[in-house]
């Protein structure tokens, strides 16, 4: 889609560090950083959000997000876990309006990302 700025990530217009790549989906990581290794999963296809995805998108996507996680997981021996988000509408401060799983690694208990 036109002026879709992970359209344009996944058409290679734009630099990304890309963490993984197939047929269906992108992995790359994310401009903020909110924790060290913060990734998002999207799909190549332009969805705007969850309302737009099928069932066989659907299926696609979440069949990615445990390996890539693991991938993740053990490139790095200080993660302990990870939250896996997906904000849909401006209402759930979604900013970018093509459908993507936050990776979020975390590092311990004490740490200062909430
Ligand atoms: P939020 O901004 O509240 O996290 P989203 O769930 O829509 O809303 O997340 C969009 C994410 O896309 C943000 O974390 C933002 O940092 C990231 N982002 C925006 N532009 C780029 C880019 N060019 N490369 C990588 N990440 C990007």
């Amino acid at each position: 889609m036109v002026d879709c700025i992970f359209c344009k990530i996944i058409n290679n217009e734009i630099p990304s560090r890309k963490v993984y790549e197939d047929n269906d989906i992108v992995a790359f990581l994310d401009l903020t950083q909110v924790t060290p290794g913060h990734t998002l999963v999207v799909p190549k296809k332009h969805v705007a959000d969850v309302f737009e995805i099928d069932e066989d998108l659907a299926a696609t996507i979440g069949s990615k997000i445990p390996k890539i996680a693991t991938a993740i997981k053990k490139s790095n021996p200080a993660i302990k876990g990870m939250n896996i988000v997906n904000n849909n509408g401006t209402v759930a401060y979604q900013s970018v309006f093509h459908s993507h799983i936050h990776i979020l690694p975390r590092y311990d208990e004490q740490d200062d990302f909430s």
